[in-house]
């Protein structure tokens, strides 16, 4: 037998050898020619040693709290710096914004962050209907149009800045 190794379409021989696929006129042959042939002999055993590991691996089970931990792992991992200021972005770059104003940005979506996140899953109606607005919601709603407004003003001033 030919080297399968010299040859691309014989090389399929040593693959198929490998995956337990070969015929058993062909694999004897090949087995003949491993004697005598060291290449062969190592891609072999290679093989087996790849094919041995997959076998042996075991996609370790997805557990039910995978999402949850996904999703929390993405949001601990990613910054909120960058989160936050990502939609502002093209603004800051194009206008220059003095940090002043960047930092009323942040300030702002902060305040609007303190909303809470999460709904409460299955959370009682009766006790839906007592979660009316709270004081420092309002509070933070007002805050935070304050800060709107404040913002506009300083991107005003930015951008008569950068014109003259
Ligand atoms: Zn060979």
């Amino acid at each position: 037998m030919k080297c399968p190794m010299e040859t691309r379409e014989s090389a399929g021989f040593l693959l198929a050898y490998g995956a337990g696929k070969l015929d058993a006129e062909t694999t004897a042959l090949l087995e003949r020619h491993m004697g005598v042939c060291q290449a062969c002999r190592e891609f072999a055993g290679h093989q087996r040693a790849v094919s041995a590991a997959l076998d042996a691996w075991e996609a370790p089970p997805v557990s039910a709290d995978f999402d949850r931990r996904l999703y929390q792992r993405i949001e601990k991992e990613v910054s909120w710096w960058d989160l936050l200021t990502r939609p502002f972005r093209p603004m800051l770059v194009r206008q220059g914004l003095p940090v002043a104003a960047a930092a009323c940005i942040m300030v702002m979506a902060g305040a609007l962050l303190q909303r809470p996140a999460t709904v409460e899953p299955a959370a009682p109606a009766e006790s839906a209907q007592l979660e009316s607005v709270q004081p420092e919601q309002v509070e933070h709603a007002l805050d935070a149009m304050q800060m709107l407004s404040d913002f506009s003003h300083q991107v005003r001033a930015a951008a008569n800045e950068s014109e003259m």
